[in-house]
């Protein structure tokens, strides 16, 4: 068995970017660490904070309500609220919502959910049955962010923390590449700032998958190892894939390719990121109508024939 590299007991993890092994109690100052440090090096929590955690049930969305709740604990010009969304998924969301939710509120944190059906009509089962080109991905995040939105609004919260890692970032900042789409990845900034979108924080942004995973076991978070029966998204796998490969032989290499976005990002322009208002309901929009409005509008007339 290694040993650790700061105190020399049982190690559990070997972190190949910095050479270290880590025994459970040095793992988890690490990551908490990392996770604080990447907070104050964006200045994403400031005082008069209303902090509105995306709780989805995955382990992620646990180790960032789980963070969050202890720095407020020694912060208290900083409040949580925990948002969560039912898409609708018979047999998958019910369950895990039901769970993470018990958990916000042992922790003493309120939580408000929206539901697919409540705001649009219908579920994403509805949906799925409803036979679209696009796959399910698309309406089901397109809906959530909305609702998202909606509910930190009506709140009165001042971001909405989210926990995408660092292989989830890596790959949308390489699909963006790939696909050229520059608006796209204008908008992974960190805390942009649009009127009508309460800001996002991604405080996990420099975490990787594999950390995140390791710590919920240890802590035995409630997650379920089921998948979405409509998870498909085939370019988004690919690009795990890559990454998984490069990060084999490179070390480190899907935090370099983010810390170049964030050099890259901080020469785009504010106009990078086009934002117009949408025509039908006002919120901002890439165009003149928002894929809101658009899908809510082949949702609904699909559902009438
Ligand atoms: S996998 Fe796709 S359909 Fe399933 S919950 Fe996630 S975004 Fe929605
Ligand atoms: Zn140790
Ligand atoms: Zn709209």
């Amino acid at each position: 068995m290694r040993r650790c590299d700061k105190c020399n007991s049982d190690a559990i993890i070997y972190q190949r970017y910095s050479g270290m092994h880590l025994c459970e109690s040095h793992f988890k100052e690490d990551l908490r660490r990392k996770i604080k440090k990447t907070i104050r090096k964006h200045r994403m929590i400031k005082s008069g904070d209303k902090i509105a955690v995306a709780l989805s049930g995955g382990k992620d969305s646990f180790l960032l309500l789980k963070i969050l709740h202890e720095i407020i604990a020694v912060r208290p010009d900083v409040e949580l609220i925990v948002i969560s969304v039912d898409e609708g998924i018979e047999g998958y969301r019910d369950e895990i919502l039901s769970r993470a939710l018990r958990f916000a509120d042992e922790m003493g944190i309120q939580s408000r959910i929206g539901k697919f059906k409540d705001e649009f009509g219908v579920t994403m089962d509805e949906i799925v049955r409803q036979d679209f080109p696009e796959a399910p991905c698309s309406f089901c995040g397109v809906f959530r962010r909305a609702i998202l939105n909606k509910l930190a609004k009506e709140n009165g919260a001042t971001k909405v923390a989210t926990g995408h890692n660092l292989d989830d970032e890596a790959q949308s900042i390489l699909m963006n590449y790939l696909k050229g789409d520059i608006d796209r990845l204008a908008r992974l900034m960190p805390e942009r700032s649009v009127d009508g979108l309460i800001p996002r924080i991604k405080p996990l942004r420099e975490i990787p998958e594999r950390e995140i995973t390791l710590f919920g076991i240890l802590e035995g978070f409630p997650t379920s190892v089921r998948k979405c029966p409509y998870a498909d998204d085939a370019f988004r796998s690919d690009m795990r894939e890559v990454l998984n490969i490069l990060e084999d032989d490179h070390p480190g290499i899907s935090y370099s390719l983010m810390r170049g976005f964030d050099k890259i990002r901080e020469l785009l322009p504010a106009s990078a990121v086009k934002i117009e208002q949408c025509e039908t309901c006002g919120e901002p929009s890439s165009g003149r109508a928002c894929k809101v409005c658009e899908f809510r509008g082949r949702v609904a007339v699909y559902g009438k024939d």
